[in-house]
């Protein structure tokens, strides 16, 4: 069984009496454990389709099956329950700012009522694995894009997710930050088995981790399969 099953997902946006498809049929498998990539150019449906997988974003038709439950049949109770299984960064890191770095990862803990002590010897154990034990204390604006995306993916991983979706985390990074971020991200998934799906326009993304890909093209699957395969 996959981790996520994506059957005939479609998403149409009604504007103005405009109707745009933003995902047309769209059936993908992503492996547990996998690290896939889905590409495509600036409005090829990547955001939509990221927010589809933790219904963020309703699909218009078609199914998300993640773990064997497919979203759509879920009531908002246990869709958030769901949720806890799946956490997500972003380009623009989206950390709390007035917070420090140890809250920011002590947060979604927090959100989960764990106590207190509990949360704090978590958040300290995963900014040591993110390489940031040191900065426990600094807030946000002293860090540096590559250290705010370390604090966001710390604070991803406080819940134990099975899945983290990365939606264009790199693309706000020089390449040399990427990398490291790139080679993090590899860590984690092979330390703790996250299935990880990456979203981006950057090629040198995939070649570097992934080993699916999905080519995004005004909302469909244009090509699909293994990094190696579809590259060579
Ligand atoms: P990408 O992430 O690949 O740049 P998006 O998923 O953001 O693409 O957008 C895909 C298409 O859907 C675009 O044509 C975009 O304008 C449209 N779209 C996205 N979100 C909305 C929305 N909330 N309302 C209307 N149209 C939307």
């Amino acid at each position: 069984m996959p981790a996520i099953a994506i059957r005939h997902l479609s998403k149409t946006f009604e504007q103005k009496g405009n109707s745009v498809e933003a995902l047309r049929d769209i059936s993908l498998d992503i492996e547990e454990g996998d690290i896939y990539g889905i590409i495509g150019m600036s409005g090829a449906g990547k955001s939509t389709l990221v927010r589809c997988l933790n219904y963020l974003e309703r699909p218009t038709s078609g199914e998300v099956i993640i773990g064997g439950r497919d979203l759509g049949t879920l009531t908002e109770k246990e869709l958030r329950e769901q949720r806890s299984d799946i956490a997500m960064i972003f380009q623009h890191f989206n950390l709390l700012m007035q917070k420090s770095v140890l809250d920011n990862v002590c947060f979604p803990m927090q959100i989960a009522k764990k106590k207190k002590d509990e949360a704090k010897k978590r958040a300290l154990e995963l900014l040591e694995t993110v390489g940031l034990a040191d900065k426990a204390d600094a807030y946000p604006a002293q860090l540096s894009g590559g250290q705010k995306q370390r604090v966001a993916i710390a604070r991803a991983l406080a819940t134990d997710p099975k899945i983290l979706l990365c939606d264009e985390a790199t693309s706000a990074l020089d390449p040399q930050t990427t990398q490291s971020i790139l080679a993090l991200l590899k860590e984690i998934n092979r330390k703790f088995g996250i299935t990880i799906v990456i979203i981006t326009h950057q090629m040198s993304v995939i070649r570097e981790i992934c080993s699916h890909v999905a080519i995004l093209d005004e909302g469909r699957v244009a090509e699909e399969g293994l990094v190696s395969e579809i590259f060579s």
